[in-house]
């Protein structure tokens, strides 16, 4: 605690120390700075804040949950105007350095007590991210959509007390991002509705809040798209589907080829649902979703 204390004591010196005009009057020159942890953060800080803000997202490569950025990066959020976080333990790297504390905004601290605490789980022992595991909070917050309306309100008023003179056009802004939210919302509701009790299988422990959101019946095992599961991996889903008889599996990417396959085999068709929490190849976050739900529905049960 100590410790942490005389770190932000000395980056808070180090700061004024670079920008002593700006620092000193509490108003800094130019456009306000906005570094973000995750892709989801980075469109709606976007969407709201327009032309007004920078918008800071690193480009990383693999699942920014479980980034781990060099000391460049974590430089260039200490230096940050505002600095929003997804909360819920995601980017855990920003817990193991020293932040400025005041110009933090956790996006999820709204609706932290209904966080949803993952019970089991193995580490990832291969994979592009070099090993990772899931114990502790489920953290794809913006799967239920009415949570991620919530993180953009968090957001909204984070950008008004940072730029009190722009509160309407940042208003408006939020208004046109929480219309397509909201619509996103409403037609994932009608698609769940149409799955009623199906069972789903999610390919990756990231459908928690998807699921108790839209009260979808999704287990989960722990694959990877571009990695064939080995025998076990292959026998857990077999043990998964003899009580919870699945027969669409959720993926976050298009899976290699031969999973595909071997999955079709066994009577298991795919559907991706990419949360989006990296910056997509293609499109935007509204996109993506919008794609995802699409997917869903377009493989829902009739009624
Ligand atoms: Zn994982």
């Amino acid at each position: 605690m100590i410790h942490k204390t005389i770190l932000m004591a000395v980056s808070v010196v180090f700061f004024s120390a670079c920008k002593p005009d700006n620092e000193a009057t509490g108003n800094r020159a130019g456009k306000p700075q906005v570094y973000v942890v995750n892709y989801p953060l980075a469109y709606f800080a976007d969407r709201i804040g327009g032309k007004m803000i920078d918008v800071h997202f690193p480009e990383i490569n693999g699942d920014p949950a479980f980034w781990k950025p060099e000391a460049k990066y974590v430089q260039a959020f200490q230096g940050a105007d505002l600095i929003l976080l997804n909360g819920a333990t995601y980017a855990k790297w920003t817990t193991k350095v020293s932040l400025p504390e005041s110009r933090i905004v956790n996006t999820s601290a709204s609706f932290r007590d209904r966080f949803i605490e993952v019970e089991e789980d193995a580490a990832h022992k291969h994979g592009k991210d070099g090993g990772h595991n899931h114990i502790g909070t489920a953290f794809t917050t913006w799967l239920d959509l009415e949570q991620a309306e919530q993180q953009a309100v968090a957001i909204r008023d984070a950008l008004i007390r940072l730029l009190p003179n722009s509160k309407h056009a940042i208003e408006n802004n939020f208004v046109d991002l929480q219309k397509n939210l909201q619509a996103l919302d409403t037609e994932l509701k009608e698609i769940a509705n149409k799955y009623g009790e199906t069972p789903l299988i999610g390919s990756h422990p990231v459908y928690q809040y998807l699921a108790r959101g839209y009260d979808l019946k999704i287990r989960s095992v722990h694959w990877e798209p571009d990695e064939m599961p080995d025998e076990n991996g292959w026998a857990e889903l077999a043990a998964i589907r003899k009580e919870h008889p699945t027969k669409i599996m959720l993926w976050e990417g298009e899976p290699d080829r031969a999973i595909d396959r071997k999955l079709l085999e066994q009577g298991v068709s795919i559907v991706v649902f990419d949360p989006c929490g990296n910056r997509p190849d293609k499109g935007d976050w509204l996109s993506v979703i919008q794609a995802s739900i699409s997917q869903l529905g377009s493989v829902a049960p009739e009624k």
